[in-house]
């Protein structure tokens, strides 16, 4: 791809979008970064493109972004916006992100997408792989955009990237020496006219352009990948909680094993990894698999696993007072999470569920909830039907507030209980967004 004085059009302003107008710049192209957002939300990223006279407007999509040879499409944008109907309708070519920052990426790529534990697993790679003496890069939606350190990669390095469905609708050769596929349940569906098979298939993309010198690591306890996967022309691997893998990691009596053709070249226990909760078990099983293809050493992925702490607001432990453990998992916006949530703790657990609904389906965690649960601690605007919905199967109480609920909370807890912020639901009704959520329940922790 040449970009030498190129005109293109950035669509979106946050943090992959002025990466990405910063890499055109650099590579000689004319980047228009255009958000329809308002100044006070994208306060940081105009700083940065004043900083690097880069050309944008706010507020909305004028003509002149069309006036250009390529789109290239942050993640936040939805593929039925307004304004990419319109360039597709007059032949304008469109990209994603990563889809540039690839182009221009000469290391290897580990590409990690599903619907949950991206982060986690993308960090964890990140860490493990420096652990082990591989200079890896972390990038997507913690750290820095894929962008704006695509250039600074040698070819022996990696890239641990995180990858969402949204940034691989526009792929074209994207292609990652190793993907991970984590899992895959209904979530974003607003984005793809409520239909699973959409958001599926726009996730199985990721292995698309890899060929027979690429590997492809899946969950194999994932009923929809299991039935979904197929064509692939790489090498795939699988891991599992739950049966012996012949290719891959498995957990068998507290162990986990990677093997090869059923031949053991890694074990370790699940002791050894500090991330709380089985889900954790997997996404570690992912990494280990990814560090095994290129074998990495036994005892240094085992001491990472040991070190890696969890990643902020995903089942992180604030604070322990009276024997009581907070815990902040402010990141767990759907009710999938909330089920690894109570998996992963043996003792009562005070829940403070509740903000904005995205047409949560409560059943799923019913059972969990009678099970681990003493009381519910519903707040924002889904606390009424999270109160219709458990009234008569747990107690549950609304609070104004996230304050009025940790407060109670703690008074009611007693010694060895857990108090958990797994919210189930978006943050927007309270909240600027989740890590607003979790560093306010942080503080009021610490205030206690
Ligand atoms: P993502 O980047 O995909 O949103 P995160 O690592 O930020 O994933 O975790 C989001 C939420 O999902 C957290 O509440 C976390 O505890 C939970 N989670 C992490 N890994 C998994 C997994 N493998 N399956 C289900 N939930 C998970």
């Amino acid at each position: 791809m040449n970009l030498a004085n190129k005109k293109i059009s950035v669509i979106g302003a946050v943090r992959s979008g002025v990466g990405a107008a910063k890499l055109i710049k650099k590579l000689g192209g004319k980047p228009f970064v255009s958000d329809s957002g308002v100044f006070e939300k994208l306060k940081n990223s105009i700083m940065e493109l004043q900083k690097q006279n880069i050309e944008f407007e706010l507020g909305k999509h004028s003509a002149k972004v069309y006036e250009c040879e390529m789109f290239v499409v942050s993640p936040g944008v939805p593929s039925d916006a307004e304004v990419i109907k319109t360039a597709k309708t007059k032949g304008i070519k469109i990209i994603s992100e990563i889809e540039l920052a690839f182009s221009f990426c000469a290391g290897n790529i580990i590409a990690i997408t599903g619907t949950n534990g991206k982060t986690t697993t993308t960090s964890l790679c990140g860490y493990l792989f420096n652990h082990c003496g591989i200079k890896t890069y972390s990038a997507g939606n913690i750290g820095k955009a894929f962008s704006e350190i695509a250039l600074d990669v040698k070819e022996n390095e990696f890239v641990s990237l995180e990858v969402s469905s949204f940034q691989l609708d526009h792929i074209e050769t994207f292609k990652p020496k190793v993907s991970v596929i984590l899992n895959i349940t209904p979530d974003h569906l607003n984005r793809y006219d409520y239909n699973f098979e959409n958001y599926m298939k726009s996730k199985l993309r990721v292995f698309s352009n890899q060929t027979k010198d690429d590997y492809l690591i899946i969950n194999n306890d994932d009923q929809y990948l299991q039935k979904n996967i197929s064509g692939q022309l790489c090498k795939t691997y699988y891991f599992s909680l739950t049966k012996d893998i012949t290719n891959g990691c498995y957990l068998n009596s507290g162990n986990i094993y990677y093997v090869e053709n059923g031949v053991k070249k890694f074990e370790c226990k699940t002791s050894d990894i500090q991330l709380r909760g089985e889900h954790n078990w997997a996404n570690a099983m992912a990494v280990i698999s990814a560090a095994k293809l290129f074998n990495l050493d036994n005892q240094k992925i085992i001491s990472a696993l040991k070190s890696f702490k969890a990643v902020e607001h995903r089942l992180e432990l604030v604070k322990e007072i009276n024997g009581i453990k907070f815990i902040n998992d402010s990141k767990a916006t759907n009710v999938d999470s909330v089920i690894y949530a109570l998996k992963s703790f043996n003792t009562p657990i005070h829940l403070i569920l509740g903000g904005q609904d995205k047409g949560n389906d409560y059943k799923l965690i019913k059972e969990l909830v009678k099970k681990n649960v003493k009381q519910i601690y519903a707040i924002g605007s889904s606390s009424d039907k999270i109160k219709d919905f458990f009234s008569g199967i747990i107690d549950v109480k609304m609070y104004s507030s996230l304050r009025e609920a940790t407060e109670n909370a703690f008074k009611n807890a007693q010694k060895n209980d857990v108090v958990l912020l797994s919210p189930a639901c978006a943050s927007f009704d309270m909240f600027e967004n989740y890590e607003e959520r979790g560093n306010q329940f942080k503080q009021i922790v610490n205030n206690l």
